[in-house]
């Protein structure tokens, strides 16, 4: 719903100002960035919260333009996604971040999930499937070391999700719901989803000590990951007594600038001493 709302804000300044100049700047330069090499992936550690071990690492996208500078990818990515564009770099994404951890491996740093986004257009990509497979099979890592983030957004279309999630857990990836809470839920097909993580969005988690609601509202999410045996993460956190609270809700996992802010790869065999 964020990136809908984005999306939906985006094409009504559009509008209103006529097609926007930083737009179609942004978009030229966008289809360039992947074959200049300007893309690179930051890696956030999540962390068990009961014994504070790194226990998978999320991919995130920069891109480091000549032109414009590092863009966020909240800049970047609704763009990419009404142009198709994402799917090339998501697919360059899954590919460095896959390589990337084989290569952690290889250090010998102990082997923890990475975790990469998804977007809904490539997760509806007919071959996402096979590329994914064929990515693992080139990377020599075990399918068990990739996650892929998910948004409830996919149960727009249920029997399509259902249907990629089973054939992505046939081949062995792990499944993260990313943002729960936040888009359209579906309770039914969270049961019917193979979904192995549940994660938080750190909107709930930033208002967990003013505000009752996001409370109650996390409290609920973790007592439902749990019902349906799937453990939860708590993204954004940033306090401590944010920790405490989600600790004492039977969060599972932590990820968030308290603990480390995304870094680039060469910052992360250090998050395990
Ligand atoms: P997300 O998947 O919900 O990722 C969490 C965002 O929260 C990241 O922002 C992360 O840097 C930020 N974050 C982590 N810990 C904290 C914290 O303690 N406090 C606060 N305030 N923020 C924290 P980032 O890296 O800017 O990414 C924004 C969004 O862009 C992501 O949200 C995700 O939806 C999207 N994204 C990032 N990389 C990719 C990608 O490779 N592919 C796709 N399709 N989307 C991506
Ligand atoms: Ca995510
Ligand atoms: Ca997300
Ligand atoms: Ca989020």
């Amino acid at each position: 719903a964020k990136r809908q709302g984005r999306n939906n804000y985006q094409m009504y300044n559009a509008q209103i100002e006529g097609l926007s100049k930083t737009d179609l700047h942004m978009e030229t330069l966008l289809h360039k960035a992947l074959d200049k090499q300007e893309f690179v992936l930051y890696y956030q550690p999540q962390y068990d919260a009961a014994t504070l071990e790194v226990s998978g690492i999320e991919a995130l996208l920069r891109w480091n333009s000549k032109d414009l500078g590092m863009v966020s990818p909240a800049d970047f990515i609704p763009l990419a996604e009404e142009t198709g564009m994402i799917v090339p770099i998501g697919e360059w994404v899954i590919r460095e971040a896959c390589s990337q951890n084989k290569e952690w491996q290889r250090q010998g740093l102990p082997p923890v999930p990475v975790s990469v986004n998804l977007s809904l257009r490539q997760f509806y990509q007919t071959d996402l499937v096979e590329k994914v497979g064929l990515i693992l099979k080139e990377t020599k890592l075990d399918p068990k070391y990739l996650e892929l983030e998910i948004t409830e957004t996919i149960a727009m279309q249920p029997d399509i999700a259902i249907h990629v999630l089973n054939e992505l857990k046939a081949i062995g990836v792990l499944i993260a719901m990313d943002d729960f809470g936040t888009g359209y839920s579906s309770l039914n097909y969270l049961r019917r989803f193979p979904i192995d993580h549940l994660k938080i969005d750190k909107a709930f988690v930033q208002g967990i000590q003013q505000d009752e609601e996001d409370r109650s509202i996390i409290a609920t999410i973790i007592a439902l990951g749990h019902n349906l045996n799937m453990p939860v993460i708590a993204e954004g956190v940033e306090t401590e007594e944010q920790a405490n609270l989600l600790k004492s809700y039977k969060c599972d996992m932590f990820q968030g600038y308290l603990y480390s802010r995304p870094l680039p790869a060469e910052m992360i065999p250090a998050k395990f001493k």
